[in-house]
């Protein structure tokens, strides 16, 4: 993954180091992360990097504290969306169950109706 960043062309990248969840190297435009963090981690180390990326001068706390804040909203904002889509996709599925049902019953009826024409 790449991403610019004041007119610098930066790269994500996965790598097992021992003890490193994350690591910003400023000189390579390098932002390395642990590949097999969960979700809410790997989103939080990904922030975390970015932060120390663009804002080398911040402290630690400070970039830590910021980047468990903004994952947190971010999970949140994301999972009110994904349930947003999910209904959207559930009434997509009862509209073209129903409208198979309303053709089939359709088809039914013209037929009692043509069967009882025919007597
Ligand atoms: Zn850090």
């Amino acid at each position: 993954m790449r991403f610019q960043l004041y007119g610098d062309d930066w790269s994500i990248e996965y790598e097992r180091r021992p003890g490193l969840w994350g690591e910003c190297d400023l000189d390579a435009k390098r932002i390395t992360i642990h590949p097999q963090l969960r979700y809410r981690k790997r989103l939080e180390i990904i922030i975390h990097e970015m932060l120390h990326a663009g804002w080398p001068e911040a402290t630690e706390q400070s970039v830590t504290d910021t980047a468990r804040a903004i994952a947190g909203v971010l999970l949140v904002e994301s999972k009110g969306n994904q349930r947003k889509s999910d209904a959207l996709e559930w009434i997509a599925v009862v509209a073209v169950t129903v409208m198979g049902l309303v053709i089939v019953i359709e088809a039914v009826a013209k037929t009692v109706i043509a069967v009882r024409a025919y007597r």
